[in-house]
């Protein structure tokens, strides 16, 4: 990040009242954006399938202005929309199109119904925007037309990117290794900083960031356990994949609960076990799907490190025939705000949202693959969050204690009110925005 630093000096401050100002003026009409955003949740599609996603992007950007550069199938259904606006700073920001494989359940007028064929094992599906990336791409483009509105306030560059398969891990990695940023191929403009959102179950209204690290890393892996089958009365001359399988799954909580030490953050689930299929067969494979969550580069390489010396040791134990193989399904980076960015952008929202923003938000265990956007040009990101919970139904189940019963993300639950999350998203990337790019207001 040394490089990055460089080269980025920090904004001088703008006026809030100057941000609102721009913003009061240029912001349009959002009725057509709440439209736009029903649209969206009704017809999601699921990660490297966003085609007709990516083309409403690409259609919606050429409405709102003919001076975008738009470049579009970058790494898939991934595509920019540059807007050149004079001398300064190049920044980016960025949302995420894909939605989820879950049947709705939120009863919504505007719930979906929406079923489509997964590439992936040709089953059809359920989809459902359970992550709420409706929410980000409706409000980035809500905010490309205010900023293009206001442009004679403002100078410097901004890529607007659409980033597909999030949900995956892949998507952002997929754009940068199609050549995203590369002279001869999409020829991006590197960006001096890189900025993005996520709507959470935060209280509407609100936002909160921080610098440091914000959201953890994930890693999954399939596991498969190699033992020896044979008759279910005939034990001695089996090795049972089930009985190593078991051994695994709980010798692997030991790793939270005695190897990290209790104040650094880390989660080690065993999201599926999977073996056998009769009750007098003892199958001859185990397979486990893991997920693990860490918040920090050294405790990752050391939870890695211990399931995988715990699950060969087990094998080892059990005398297994062959070593167990360990597949990665999923990986995605840590999330970690570079502190200037972070300091930068929390001094402008906390000048503009005031008490609703929370400067100092604690670390999240979900993951996102935004990062990479930045971090392959060795740039510097700052990410934040933005509520989405209904403020009375939020503050009364704050009252009774029960937070936890509000539907998050990926929940068939999951219902952020279309207002006021729909502004204050917008808000969010404008101040944002104008906080690097602003030329007046001083
Ligand atoms: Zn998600
Ligand atoms: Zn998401």
């Amino acid at each position: 990040m040394a490089a990055a630093t460089l080269s980025l000096s920090s904004p001088s401050p703008r006026s809030s009242s100057w941000i609102s100002s721009i913003l009061d003026q240029h912001r349009p009409a959002l009725g057509p954006y709440e439209e736009l955003y029903r649209h969206l949740h009704q017809h999601g599609e699921l990660s490297t399938q966003e085609k007709e996603t990516a083309a409403l992007m690409a259609s919606q950007l050429r409405k709102i202005s003919d001076s975008f550069d738009i470049r579009t199938g970058i790494g898939g259904h991934g595509l920019v929309a540059i807007l050149d606006n004079g001398p300064g700073t190049t920044i980016l920001l960025r949302a995420d199109m894909d939605a989820l494989p879950v049947q709705e359940k939120t009863g919504l007028e505007y719930a979906s119904t929406k079923r489509m064929r997964d590439d992936t094992d040709g089953l059809e599906k359920p989809v459902m925007h359970a992550c709420g990336h409706d929410f980000h791409m409706t409000a980035l483009l809500a905010a490309a037309e205010t900023l293009v509105s206001a442009r004679t306030a403002w100078s410097g560059r901004i890529v607007f990117l659409f980033q597909p398969a999030e949900e995956r891990g892949s998507g952002a990695q997929a754009m940068v290794d199609d050549g995203l940023y590369d002279a001869g191929r999409h020829a991006c403009p590197i960006p001096d900083v890189v900025l993005g959102q996520h709507v959470l179950p935060l209280r509407a209204g609100t936002t909160a960031t921080r610098a440091g690290s914000l959201m953890s890393a994930a890693d999954s892996f399939r596991i498969t356990i190699y033992g020896r089958g044979g008759h279910g009365s005939m034990p001695h001359r089996t090795i049972d994949p089930v009985v190593v399988a078991s051994h695994v799954v709980v010798r692997l909580q030991t790793i939270v609960a005695r190897e990290v030490p209790p104040s650094e953050t880390a989660v080690v689930t065993v999201g599926a076990l999977q073996a056998g299929s009769a009750e007098n067969v003892i199958p001859d494979e185990a397979v486990l799907k893991i997920n693990i969550r860490t918040v920090s580069a050294l405790w990752r390489d050391r939870v890695l490190a211990a399931v995988q010396r715990i699950v060969r040791a087990e094998c080892l134990a059990a005398n297994c025939p062959r070593d167990p193989s360990f597949e990665p399904t999923s990986s995605f980076p840590l999330t970690v705000n570079h502190a200037a960015v972070a300091h930068s952008i929390n001094d402008a929202f906390t000048a503009y949202f005031g008490d609703a923003h929370d400067p100092n938000v604690p670390n999240a265990l979900g993951s996102e693959d935004f990062g990479i956007l930045a971090t392959a040009v060795d740039r510097p990101y700052c990410f934040w969050f933005f509520g989405g919970v209904d403020q009375v139904a939020f503050d009364e189940a704050v009252a009774r204690g029960d937070e936890a019963t509000i539907p998050v993300n990926h929940s068939p639950f999951f219902a952020p009110v279309l207002q006021p999350t729909l502004t204050t998203g917008i808000n969010a990337l404008v101040v944002a925005a104008l906080t690097y790019l602003g030329t007046g207001g001083r």
